[in-house]
């Protein structure tokens, strides 16, 4: 008798120990599944962790220690079947964790600090004075790999690979050293979006209080890709380079550009593919002549090199030949390499102070993965094919043994890592900032009222 005549037959078997159907966790299928999001929240969410970071040293004993402020935080919770859950707050690190178990939510979102309890804002609104407004709200930064698809030809929309993802290394690289070098911050937490980004947060105190015009023009200062599908030339980097883009370009574009997305994305191989970039150059007898050797594949003797390259040399080449020494030629090698390199930031998201983002932790409910923490140290060291899954995990629980031992369920499993970066290199170095402020803000208080005391 096959499983199936039994189903239905009115006589169900007494199955031994007769116990709740449970996931099979010793056969986890990769991909998604309510069930195992479950266990995921029920044993290897660091809420600690969020909590601590949440709370910026506002959770200790200090008198300094504002204890409204982790409950004035926004969370936003998007239930299955896209059900959302705006204004969320808790009192406590507890309050958080029980509700995210209760709730079980496929995303959870991280939006600002507010004047009051965003979950109490209607009965604020009642008393009359319009005080419901974001105060604090880190420095975020977005970058989305679908808007890189007019110069990635490996995949498109919401695949990635690891010939495209050196677009996220570089776009790490870029911003992080420009937050710490040229606008001074230094508690900055870039994770992995789950899918095909990644995600910046900005948590120093100073960018934590920007308003929305400073926000503006942070992102602005970010930007040099003004194009459009109608417009081959994306790049319009004008007359002198901004010391930022030079370093960027001497550090980080060149090299990723030649050793990566050259050979990687194969950019001149096709004559599809270099008349692209041929498109982008403004004298017309340069790009000719370079159509002219490219159509001619005899030429290319060398078969041994790889043909963007060889390409590619070509070009770098005779735009410093005397033949075509023109002006703006030096310009437009740099430009062709930034339109196929320079980070393209999502600038709304950076703009406004109430934008939510995707909590560090979360699992992708498309892919599964784990939003993890990206050490930007060692970015390119980043593969997001080999991110923890919600399966992997599962497996990792149901073989790891004693894990029950540890306090942490993380612990044994292949999350450890990313929790335990996290920990050292992220929260600890910001808490103890925001210690040492918490304690100068409470005594520079404690001054004023003494001399105001004093007359
Ligand atoms: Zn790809």
């Amino acid at each position: 008798m096959t499983r199936l005549e039994g189903e239905g037959g009115g006589d169900d078997m007494a199955i031994d120990g007769a116990e709740p159907a449970k996931p099979q966790l010793c056969n986890v299928p990769e991909g998604f599944d309510p069930n195992y999001l479950k266990l995921y929240y029920g044993k290897l969410f660091p809420y600690a962790e969020i909590f601590k970071w949440m709370s910026y040293g506002n959770d200790g004993k200090h008198p300094g220690c504002d204890h409204t402020y982790f409950g004035r935080r926004e969370f936003s919770f998007t239930l299955e079947n896209d059900i959302y859950l705006r204004f969320q707050s808790f009192s406590s690190s507890s309050e958080l964790e029980s509700s995210i178990k209760e709730k079980c939510p496929f995303k959870i979102d991280i939006g600002p600090v507010y004047t009051v309890d965003p979950a109490k804002r209607h009965a604020y609104a009642k008393a009359g004075d319009n005080v419901f407004s974001p105060v604090e709200r880190e420095l975020i930064f977005d970058i989305d790999m679908t808007d890189y698809d007019d110069i990635r030809y490996c995949c498109s929309g919401a695949d990635v690979c690891l010939d495209c993802w050196p677009l996220m290394t570089i776009a790490i690289k870029v911003i992080d050293t420009s937050l710490r070098d040229d606008f001074g911050f230094n508690h900055i937490l870039w994770a992995f979006s789950g899918r095909r980004g990644v995600h910046c947060w900005v948590c120093d105190l100073r960018a934590r209080r920007l308003t929305n015009e400073q926000r503006g023009a942070i992102a602005e200062y970010f930007r040099v890709y003004k194009g459009n599908e109608n417009n081959h030339k994306k790049v319009s980097l004008g007359q002198v380079l901004h010391p930022f883009l030079v370093r960027s370009y001497n550090e980080v574009l060149e090299t990723f550009f030649e050793e990566r997305l050259l050979p990687g994305q194969k950019l001149l191989e096709t004559e599809e593919r270099f008349e692209n970039v041929l498109q982008m150059i403004p004298d017309e007898s340069f790009a000719s002549d370079l159509r002219g050797r490219w159509q001619d594949h005899r030429r290319s003797s060398n078969v041994k090199e790889d043909i963007n390259i060889v390409r590619w040399q070509q070009l770098k080449h005779l735009s410093k030949s005397g033949k075509h020494k023109a002006q703006g030629l030096r310009r437009c090698v740099e430009e062709i390499v930034f339109s196929f390199t320079y980070p393209r930031i999502d600038m709304e998201v950076s703009k406004h102070m109430n934008h939510l983002l995707k909590a560090p932790f979360c699992v992708h409910p498309k892919t599964g993965r784990v939003c993890v923490p990206i050490d930007p140290d060692h970015c390119e060291e980043f593969d997001p094919t080999a991110v923890p899954t919600l399966s992997s995990l599962l497996r990792e629980l149901n073989m790891g043994g004693p894990v029950a031992d540890h306090e942490n369920g993380w612990e044994g499993t292949s999350l450890s890592k990313s929790i335990r970066f996290f920990r050292s290199s992220f929260l600890q170095p910001l808490l103890k900032s925001c210690k040492e402020e918490i304690e100068a803000s409470y005594n520079t208080e404690l001054q004023q009222s003494k001399n105001s005391l004093s007359w």
